[in-house]
């Protein structure tokens, strides 16, 4: 086995933002540090936040997406979702939901109405997660991925558990399916546990510490809503939990085209994006009939 490890390029931390009326967010990409770790745009990592029992509930009003996937991975709560492509539905602790925008739709991510009712923690991170140029205009799609459809491996130690959400880890498979290669795992250690994960050196690697502290290759810390971005010269990345820890690994084949981004619309040209635009303001991705 190579026993070399992958390089440490930055230790990012969030920066915090308000999303919708109802969202209290860190995120540590896109910043002034890093711009996209790609396919992967942007990590949002929501609370975790005491929501009160209220009758109202919150999140984020209807707005629109193009050009690329939204990934919610759910740790915390539930959230209801609805588009104007027709799909919607309750997301709740350990679930995923990948949705692709693709040609454009408008969606409304809220607190879970009975959740809002009992009031509770709410945990969510949310990625984006870029489509190739010839994709960017695919229909609209909904993964609405269970707890239970995603497949988890012990670590080596037995002090640990990895969750495949997408692409293929040590031979097992997770459930979602994307449009250029990439793994995703959410990776859970115990205090003293040790894992080494082996991806494949091309991909572009990214570990977001949703919890916890960890050590990154034996010697360089990373703590709760840091991004590590690590290089390309190894398949290994080791990480031992100093305490109790949740990581989600971001893995993936760059997508080696040209970025053109506006808000909620991820595009190659400047042009793409004022088309997006003048579609938006048309209706053409859709309306809600209550809104
Ligand atoms: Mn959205």
């Amino acid at each position: 086995m190579d026993t070399t490890f992958r390089r440490i390029f930055q230790v990012i931390d969030g920066n915090k933002k308000a999303v919708g009326d109802g969202f209290e967010v860190t995120s540590p990409m896109p910043g002034p540090r890093i711009r996209q770790l790609s396919p992967f745009l942007l990590i949002d990592h929501i609370g975790p936040m005491t929501i009160a029992p209220s009758d109202q509930p919150l999140g984020s009003p209807p707005h629109p997406h193009r050009g690329f996937e939204t990934v919610t991975v759910m740790y915390q709560g539930v959230l209801a979702h609805r588009d104007t492509a027709g799909h919607q539905g309750n997301i709740g602790p350990g679930d995923v939901q990948w949705m692709t925008a693709g040609a454009g739709l408008m969606h409304e991510e809220l607190y879970e109405k009975e959740f809002t009712r009992q009031g509770g923690t709410l945990e969510v991170v949310q990625l984006w997660v870029n489509m190739p140029k010839k994709d960017k205009l695919a229909p609209p799609n909904y993964q609405d991925i269970r707890s239970a459809a995603i497949k988890t491996l012990p670590t080596p130690d037995g002090k640990g558990t990895i969750r495949v959400i997408a692409g293929s880890y040590e031979g097992t498979s997770g459930p979602a399916t994307t449009f250029s290669p990439l793994t995703m795992l959410d990776v859970h250690l115990a205090q003293g546990g040790e894992v080494t994960l082996s991806l494949p050196a091309a991909y572009n690697v990214g570990l977001y510490i949703v919890k916890g502290d960890v050590l990154i290759n034996g010697n360089r810390p990373a703590t709760t809503k840091q991004l590590v971005v690590l290089g390309w010269d190894s398949p290994n990345t080791q990480i031992t939990a100093t305490e109790d820890s949740v990581i989600l690994v971001l893995a993936g084949e760059p997508i080696e085209e040209p970025l053109a981004t506006y808000g909620p619309f991820v595009m190659n040209t400047n042009q793409e994006l004022v088309q997006a635009i003048a579609d938006f303001e048309s209706g053409a991705m859709g309306k809600f009939e209550d809104n």
